[in-house]
């Protein structure tokens, strides 16, 4: 018989329960109430931590046991899942493209502001020298 798998809609527990395929929307109880069956079978991505998987958030120092408590642990700590080295590449580069353009709005503030502090006769001079 196929493994079924229900989500309880008040605490979020994933349940797995097999029953014949005519049987399956008979799905387990928890907190009450019937939980909301999911996926036909339960394949390999579904998965959770194993408990050797467990390790303690660098973020928040939490003991991360389960994939519901990563996503939480990463959405209360403003972190991102890897993504896969393409869009890591992608994200750093554009980080590094922001940070320079940052950089050369401030260098172009700075080269403006000696600029207007120059005193006439040192920008006659400047754009003589720059000609
Ligand atoms: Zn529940």
């Amino acid at each position: 018989m196929p493994v079924y798998e229900s989500v309880c809609l008040k605490c979020g527990k994933y349940h797995d329960y097999i029953r014949s395929v005519s049987q399956c929307l008979d799905t387990p109880e928890c907190c009450g109430q019937k939980t909301d069956k999911r996926i036909l079978s339960k394949p390999m991505a579904r998965m959770d931590m194993q408990p050797w998987d467990a390790y303690e958030s660098p973020a928040t120092g939490r003991v991360i046991t389960s994939y519901a408590e990563r996503r939480a642990d990463m959405a209360a700590s403003g972190c991102r899942d890897w993504e896969g080295m393409d869009s890591e590449k992608h994200n750093a580069a554009r980080q590094k493209q922001y940070q320079e353009e940052a950089e050369d709005k401030q260098l172009d503030g700075v080269v403006r502001q000696a600029w207007a502090n120059l005193s006439p006769a040192k920008k006659a001079q400047a754009l003589a020298e720059a000609s």
